[in-house]
């Protein structure tokens, strides 16, 4: 039997999955690394949700990404049955000229890596697996697919900042992001509601990064998200759009440096900047205090305001999806959400909506809205299999991850 990793590395997390190559791909294995650095907890279950392993572990010993990798490498090695023939990653960042998912090589590495400063907290905790694995194991297939690709289509219009042009050459444009979370729901949809889902559809990837997607006949045409993963709604902790004037008068009148900058609008923002409690939408909603309270109807508000400019480049609306933790979960922020968009015509059915189904619209909605779970890592599961299978790349034989 043939097998697929798919890692999904994250700023303090390391999400992993293994994939057995069938008819179709067969997710086997799921577990995570969370609390790098702080407090690591290694969880692993299969396919049928049993827990295969759950350790907490000494923060020393896994202090940063490296360290994570090892262990959980040292977890599969062994463990993964057959023989891997390929590894998928998830990188945030592939800048202007990667429609697609790209077979992973010493130059590749080059180019993603000039687009660290543009995902700083992203990008090189995606690159850092591939580096490990491209030194210790450079016959096994490494695939990078990303967030970017598939907002690749976009009218270039679009894409420009109105600022001299000679910026766009050099890379200053829009890009989008959460580009595999769009494209598995664009797929789902065209299964689930193939009358709407090559209509007019916005999408709102709601996590702790959230985005939202205008999408006509399944192809991205716009995204909140832009040259950074900063853009457009405010998310956990990051700003969401932001006047750019606020930046200068952040830089000339309280001195701060670009690292101090950076990491206000990345870090201290958003959610957990405004309430001042947490970036978490669960404990938002648990509180009464005054600053949960301007999260949460800001949060709302903006989705509210960019949910308009999107049906404007759609030109209308046919379909409203939600996706992401807070998009899957929350019944209370869809029902707030969904009022806001009320005069587009959306209209949500109560029961629908509080038992999560999948179409949770009132019959006469004129806009159909849908949760539909999102799956990136069986999109670049996909995307892996695919790119390997046309490729015809070698096989790397017997796992020996970061063992
Ligand atoms: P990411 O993959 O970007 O880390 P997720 O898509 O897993 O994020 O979403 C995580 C966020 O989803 C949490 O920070 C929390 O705000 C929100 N969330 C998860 N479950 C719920 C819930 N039941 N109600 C409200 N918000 C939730």
């Amino acid at each position: 039997m043939d097998t697929i990793l798919v890692i999904n590395a994250g700023s303090s997390s390391l999400k992993f999955e293994v994939f057995a190559v069938a008819d179709t791909l067969a997710r086997q294995i799921k577990g995570k690394m969370e609390g790098i650095g702080t407090a690591p907890r290694l969880s692993i279950r299969n396919v049928g949700g049993d827990q295969l392993a759950q350790e907490d572990y000494p923060c020393e010993l896994v202090a940063d990404l490296p360290s994570a990798m090892r262990l959980v490498g040292q977890w599969l090695h062994g463990r993964i049955e057959g023989r891997l023939i390929a590894v998928g990653h998830r990188v945030v960042h592939g800048g202007p000229n990667h429609a697609g998912p790209v077979k992973v090589d010493d130059s590749l590495l080059r180019e993603l890596e000039w687009y660290t400063p543009l995902a700083p907290l992203h990008q090189p905790n995606n690159l850092a697996p591939i580096k490990v694995l491209l030194e210790r194991q450079p016959d096994l297939a490494q695939v990078a697919c990303f967030d970017t690709a598939f907002h690749r289509g976009h009218d270039p219009m679009a894409d420009h900042y109105a600022i001299p042009t000679r910026y766009f050459e050099e890379g200053v444009r829009r890009y989008g992001f959460h580009g595999l979370s769009y494209e598995y729901v664009a797929g789902r949809l065209a299964e689930v509601a193939p009358d709407v889902a090559g209509g007019r559809v916005i999408v709102a990837h709601l996590g702790s990064g959230a985005s939202m997607c205008a999408l006509r006949e399944g192809r991205s045409v716009e995204s909140t998200l832009g040259f950074t993963a900063l853009d457009g709604l405010p998310m956990g902790t990051r700003c969401g759009q932001i006047d750019p004037g606020v930046l200068l008068y952040l830089l000339e009148q309280h001195g701060l440096s670009a690292r101090q900058l950076q990491d206000l609008l990345y870090k201290e923002s958003g959610l957990k900047g405004l309430s001042g409690i947490s970036n978490d939408v669960r404990d938002l909603l648990d509180s009464e205090a005054a600053g949960a309270t301007l999260a949460l109807d800001h949060f709302v508000h903006r989705i509210g305001l960019n949910a308009g400019a999107l049906a404007a480049a759609l030109s209308g609306l046919d379909a409203f999806v939600f996706t992401a933790g807070i998009g899957e979960n929350s019944p209370a922020m869809r029902e707030r959400i969904a009022r806001k968009l009320a005069w587009l015509g959306v209209s949500l059915d109560v029961e629908r909506n509080n038992a999560g189904e999948l179409l949770v619209s009132s019959d006469d909605s004129k806009v159909k809205v849908f949760v539909i779970p999102t799956d990136e890592e069986l999109m670049i599961a996909r995307h892996t299999f695919a790119l390997i299978a046309a490729g015809g790349a070698e096989p790397a034989g017997t796992p020996q991850l970061y063992a």
